[in-house]
């Protein structure tokens, strides 16, 4: 019965084709989980300079398309490929403009995460409005070209945050020829939003701002920018974000990002759907990238014995003392603000006192990477400091850690507790977001007899301060020492159920909802 619901994913990025960050896991899995569900699921995103054609060969669908922008018409072309591991099943479209959308990987600025930058806004705003002139079921193309029309636009974060603006507008244009296709726009960080100066949108648009209500209601002060993130908040016919808490949280000036009395007014439509992970690629009896496979098919005392090894290994690679009985906890994230290591960084020397090794992969802000390597330098013995992006080493960290550290001052959902818990290493976090409601806190022996299978067991503080994030990690630490329990919560783990399956179901829910 499902079959016919027809959704189209609307993001700058998808696992494995063109991927900067966690945005294109969903993307590249969310979809396929809602095909095996009986939705009728494909994907659109630029065709960047950067993809690899001779791993996704892409066929060309449609040739120059013109695009009005900035009063010209520019030319497109449309390929078409399919997402790798779906038995052809899952088509994503490219949308190829050499100016705009092709030249390049995903970011053209140096901070992936920029959403100011003026090409980044030019390239993203002449994408939505690709997809508006395409897929809106007032476009010559769909019948011709695409022969396929969405129920509904799912649409993701600031790059996309346009398209619900421009249906409104067309669909104020075409009186009697309503737009049928519904928006549905997904908040992955609320701290990236896409500001740019109002009057350039205009002239790339061609829209003036009466042109519609919400244009002139962005802000207080006419000259503010305008907003891609707000607009969609503003104009989308549902909203979510990636987990319950932050779509509480977000309502409030602390985690806001200034938008909380217009997310305040969608309270209604706005809910919270947890992200799951990849547990094919994330599976330890699986994974190639580690030292020796591990999972809960195997005798326990192999289990953790193959763990054990895979500890030994990355002790040995980062010239740590080789010993099974020091704690060894593993922190990958991005550099960022978000992430708490001015935290880690104003109690570092406590926590070298400790009885610990720790190893740490990410790479981001400057000025903390700087702070860090010196740190790496003083506590060589104990601190590894790896400032790059490898997920190799990623998922040999996930294997060989006992604990890894997630302190984030806000986290929309996580996947790095979710990834730690199914390679049975224990989370330390902060309680906020997606991992409050992913990790509940050990408290004694019994907690480990309730099994609600998508909660796991860790170690979680609250206030976003650092002695109190210390007492925590010394919490652990003095929990590790009892071997039985420990290995009992690792198993606990290790048994979630933080496959897509569920978020799929979810999805499907407030699909139905549109
Ligand atoms: P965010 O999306 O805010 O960066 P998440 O925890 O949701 O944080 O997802 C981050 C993902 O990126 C995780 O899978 C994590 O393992 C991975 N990751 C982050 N930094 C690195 C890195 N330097 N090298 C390899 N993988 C990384």
């Amino acid at each position: 019965m499902n079959k016919q619901k027809k959704i189209l994913f609307v993001a700058g990025e998808v696992t494995p084709i063109a991927k900067v960050g966690g945005l294109g896991d969903v993307i590249g899995a969310l979809p396929k989980a809602l095909t095996k569900i009986g939705i009728d699921a494909k994907i659109v995103i630029p065709k960047y300079g950067t993809i690899d054609e001779k791993k996704y060969p892409c066929k060309k669908i449609a040739s120059a398309i013109k695009i009005q922008f900035y009063g010209q018409d520019e030319l497109i072309d449309i390929y078409s490929t399919f997402l790798p591991g779906t038995q052809d099943q899952i088509e994503v479209y490219l949308i190829e403009n050499l100016k705009y959308l092709s030249t390049g990987g995903i970011c053209l600025t140096a901070d992936a995460s920029s959403s100011g930058a003026i090409n980044e806004c030019q390239r993203f705003i002449f994408f939505t409005k690709c997809v508006a002139e395409i897929f809106l079921n007032t476009s010559q193309y769909l019948e011709h070209i695409i022969n396929w029309s969405p129920d509904i636009l799912h649409c993701h974060d600031w790059h996309t945050g346009f398209l619900s603006v421009l249906k409104k507008i067309q669909e104020k244009n075409f009186v009697t020829n309503n737009i049928k296709q519904k928006i549905l726009f997904t908040l992955h960080n609320l701290e990236y939003q896409g500001k740019w100066n109002p009057q350039e949108i205009f002239k790339m648009l061609n829209i003036k701002e009466s042109d519609w209500p919400t244009l002139k209601e962005r802000t207080k002060n006419q000259f503010a920018d305008l907003n891609a993130v707000q607009q969609a908040i503003l104009n989308a016919d549902l909203i979510n974000t990636v987990s319950s808490t932050y779509a509480q949280e977000i309502l409030t000036p602390e985690y806001g990002e200034k938008l909380e009395l217009f997310l305040k007014k969608r309270e209604k439509d706005l809910s919270g759907i947890i992200n799951g992970i990849d547990t094919t690629y994330f599976n330890p009896a699986k994974n190639l990238d580690i030292k020796i496979n591990y999972g809960l098919e195997m005798p326990k005392e192999q289990l953790f014995k193959n763990k054990q090894e895979n500890k030994s290994y990355l002790q040995k690679i980062c010239n740590f003392k080789i010993d099974s009985k020091i704690p060894l906890i593993g922190l990958i994230s991005r550099i960022a603000d978000q992430k708490g290591f001015d935290l880690i960084i104003k109690i570092f020397e406590k926590l070298m006192e400790q009885n610990l090794q720790f190893v740490l992969l990410g790479s981001g802000c400057k000025e903390t990477e700087k702070t860090l390597a010196a740190l790496a330098l003083k506590y060589q013995d104990k601190f590894s400091c790896n400032l790059k992006f490898d997920a190799k080493l990623a998922n040999q960290i996930y294997a060989s850690s006992d604990m890894f550290l997630m302190p984030s001052r806000f986290e929309p959902c996580g996947l790095g507790q979710l990834i730690a818990m199914k390679y049975g290493t224990i989370p330390i976090v902060r309680a906020t977001g997606g991992l409050k409601d992913t990790v509940k806190n050990y408290v004694m022996h019994s907690d480990l007899q309730i099994n609600n299978l998508n909660k796991g067991i860790g170690f979680v503080f609250e206030e976003y301060d650092e002695n109190k994030m210390l007492n925590i990690i010394k919490k652990a630490l003095e929990v590790y020492e009892d071997k039985k329990v420990w290995q009992e919560i690792m198993i606990y783990d290790m048994k979630q159920d933080f496959s897509w399956e569920n978020s799929a179901k979810k999805y499907l829910e407030l699909y139905k909802k549109l």
